[in-house]
């Protein structure tokens, strides 16, 4: 069975981790966390990066940053994760679900307005397959309503918005280096603040509420408990692991890239015979590798076309369910049908891609999709 995804390991991982346990330091924000915020900072103009345990802990950090309190509202697409919303569920907010955008799952931004009310108080946008949504109107909507932009860029590293790398554009963004992502460290992720009056702070909710980033800069005395946060650190193991795959970056992002396009340029046909629907990349966007997908012109169709690929060697897969649909939403959703959402829930495949999927299985995941849809 060709798998799905595939972590690839670079081979320098073990030799980073046995740094770590040779110099002994192995908790949080060591020289390999430091190593990896400075890569980030550095090559994606983000301004003040944080390692987290996980792209759901940096969501979380965000909501707490944003003072989301009981009775705020959030703005969220629901195609997408549970975590995206969660975290700001958990500081009581309500979600607001967004429809996706008929032309590609991303929220429709031309929708966001009337969206907001009095109480909104974020826009939660999420880039996806990295694809990136249309910033500026959101931007300017949020600035006119006087909202904060997070990205949930958890799909998104290395990729843009006219040029711009996703994830320096909203007030505050978020990255995931899970197992799944093209870059990993098993559970890992990263809060990017972008927004320079969030800096401190942000420091202070990492580091369970203490304010010991001052303390280490020599500016206060001792280091004591200033406000709420957690323990959001990943350890320095964690931390050397990703280093390693940073320093493979390039090689990674070139690769899945091209699996991309030829994907594109194999199944271009088929989307022109009206049989599929291929990833269409908007003037402002980039692609980075991370998905590609097929949509099915119904469920039952997926569902067929998911078995076929099994059963001769290919393990595709379905993406999300519309959260305004999921048992913990649906009775607190009141924005009506959203249709775009639903559609992509139902009819949305996703192919098999990963820095190590060989010529020859590709081929094979190309000519089985072709295959399928010979005699539709
Ligand atoms: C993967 C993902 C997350 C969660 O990332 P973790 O690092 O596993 O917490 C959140 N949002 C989106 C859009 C994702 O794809």
């Amino acid at each position: 069975m060709i798998p799905f995804c595939k972590t690839y390991v670079t081979g320098n991982e073990i030799t980073y981790i046995e740094e770590v346990l040779r110099k002994g330091k192995v908790s949080g924000n060591g020289e390999f966390t430091q190593k990896c915020q400075h890569f980030f900072e550095a090559r994606f103009s983000f301004k003040k990066c944080l390692l987290t345990s996980s792209c759901t802990d940096a969501l979380e950090m965000a909501a707490i940053l944003l003072n989301i309190k009981e009775g705020d509202e959030v703005i969220v697409p629901s195609y997408t994760f549970s975590a995206t919303a969660n975290a700001f569920v958990l500081r009581g907010a309500r979600i607001i679900f967004a429809d996706s955008s008929a032309t590609n799952p991303n929220l429709d931004a031309s929708l966001l307005e009337s969206l907001v009310s009095p109480r909104t108080k974020a826009i939660v946008v999420v880039h996806y397959g990295g694809m990136a949504c249309d910033m500026d109107p959101i931007m300017d909507l949020a600035k006119k309503h006087n909202l904060f932009v997070v990205e949930d860029a958890a799909q998104a590293i290395d990729s843009y918005y006219k040029g711009r790398p996703l994830g320096s554009i909203g007030h505050l963004s978020t990255f995931s280096f899970h197992q799944t992502k093209n870059l990993t460290a098993g559970e890992c992720g990263m809060l990017v603040v972008n927004d320079e009056t969030m800096c401190e702070r942000a420091q202070i909710i990492w580091e369970n509420g203490t304010n010991r980033a001052a303390f280490f800069r020599g500016e206060v005395d001792k280091y004591t408990w200033v406000g709420v946060g957690s323990a959001y650190l990943p350890s320095e193991i964690t931390a050397a692991f990703l280093y390693a795959q940073l320093g493979f970056l390039d090689e990674i992002q070139k690769r899945r890239k091209e699996i991309w396009f030829t994907y594109q340029s194999a199944f271009s046909s088929l989307e022109r015979e009206g049989k599929c629907r291929l990833p269409n990349i908007p003037d402002y966007a980039t692609i980075n590798g991370h998905l590609f997908y097929i949509i099915c012109q119904s469920e039952a169709q997926r569902d067929e076309f998911i078995t076929y690929l099994r059963e001769r060697g290919v393990y595709a897969v379905f993406h999300y369910n519309s959260l305004h649909k999921s048992p913990f939403q649906s009775d607190k959703h009141k924005g009506g049908q959203l249709v775009n959402s639903d559609k992509y829930s139902s009819c949305l495949v996703r192919l098999p891609l990963f820095f190590e999927l060989d010529g020859s299985d590709l081929e094979k995941v190309i000519d089985t999709v072709k295959e399928y849809y010979l005699n539709k």
